[in-house]
Order: structure tokens, then sequence, then C-alpha cells
């Protein structure tokens, strides 16, 4: 944006610069028509025009090497707009690239949870309600871990190993009887890896 206010400032520059070339150039040549017409007799007067339309083209002169020297910084702050420009297009390319992923990914992701979620409620639906409430109230208290493996007698939630008496009583306890870790207090969920 600075570059391009650059770019109009020098812009501005040059016209007032050339407007005034103009204005000087317009008035050397109303004194040069003056002296051709041979109106302007006294000797003082036409050495004062001569001399005014000298000093003018002096001045003409001066005025010309400023509009070069605008024009020169106009053209390096419209190449520096251009390659700026330039560069904001390609920023705007990779943050549009990385948010087509995004928004890619975030649509992989809500198919996920929809259909994580649908798998879990039927699960959900075969779970007795009372062990379902205790499940979710574990879950809760335990960081979202509700239930937890037992593999080789190391319960997979706390990763505490159990004490050997809890094994004997879990060993002795019927297949659906929902044990619980003494350390953390999850349901532990029986394989034959537990080591019983
Ligand atoms: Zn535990």
């Amino acid at each position: 944006m600075a570059a391009q206010t650059e770019e109009s400032d020098t812009a501005r520059e040059q016209t007032k610069a050339e407007q005034d070339v103009d204005q000087v150039r317009q008035r050397a040549a109303r004194d040069q028509q003056r002296l051709d017409s041979g109106a302007v007799t006294s000797p003082k007067d036409l050495e004062n025009l001569q001399r005014e339309i000298v000093s003018l083209a002096k001045r003409q002169g001066d005025l010309e090497d400023v509009v070069l020297e605008v024009m020169e910084r106009r053209e390096a702050a419209q190449e520096r707009a251009a390659e700026l420009t330039e560069r904001v297009g390609s920023v705007q390319g990779r943050i549009d690239d990385a948010t087509a992923r995004r928004d890619a990914a975030f649509e992989t992701i809500d198919g996920e949870i929809a259909s994580v979620t649908k798998e879990r409620e039927v699960i959900a639906a075969t779970v007795p309600a009372d062990l379902l409430k205790l499940y979710d109230k574990l879950r809760e208290q335990q960081g979202g871990v509700g239930a937890a493996k037992l593999y080789q007698r190391t319960c997979q939630g706390c990763r505490q190993e159990l004490a050997i008496t809890d094994i004997n009583d879990i060993r002795k306890a019927a297949p659906d009887t929902v044990v619980r870790c003494e350390n953390c207090r999850r349901i532990l969920v029986r394989t034959s890896e537990s080591g019983l």
C-alpha cells in the first residue's frame, strides 16, 4: 500500500512539474511572438524582452530536469509496487491453498466424527444402563477414559501393575462381573493377554 501511495504521489508530482514547464514555455512563446511581431520598438523594451526569453529558456531547462528526476522516481515506485503486488498474489495463493487443504481436512474429520458417533451409539445400546452410567461417570472423572484393558496384570488406564491379591480376586470373578482397577477405579476389560 505504501508503494502504491508513493507511486500515485510521484504521478501527481510529475503532472505538477510538467505544468510548470508548460507555463514557462507558453510565456516564452508569447514573448517570442511579441518580439517577432515588431510591435515592440523601444530598444530598452526589446532588450528586456530578449533577456526574459533567455532567462525563461534557462528556467525551462531546469524544470525539465525536475520532470526527468520525478519520472525516474515514479518508474522506480512503479516497479516496486508491481513487484510487491506480485508477491502479495503469491502469498495469497499459498493462503488459498492452505485454506482449501484445511477445509478438506475438516470435512474428513467431520465425516469420521459422524461415523464414530454412530458406531458408539450402536455399541452403547447393547450395554446395560447402569454399567453405561458408571462408565460415563468414570470417563468424565478420568480424562475421557472410563474403561481400560488389563494387559499382563497392568491396568492400561493408569499403567499400574495390580497387586497379586487383586489379580486373584479378578481370577475368581465371573466373566460378566464388572471388575475395576483398585488404583484408578476404571473398569477393567479382561482379555486373553490379561495375564490371569
Ligand atoms: Zn488403573
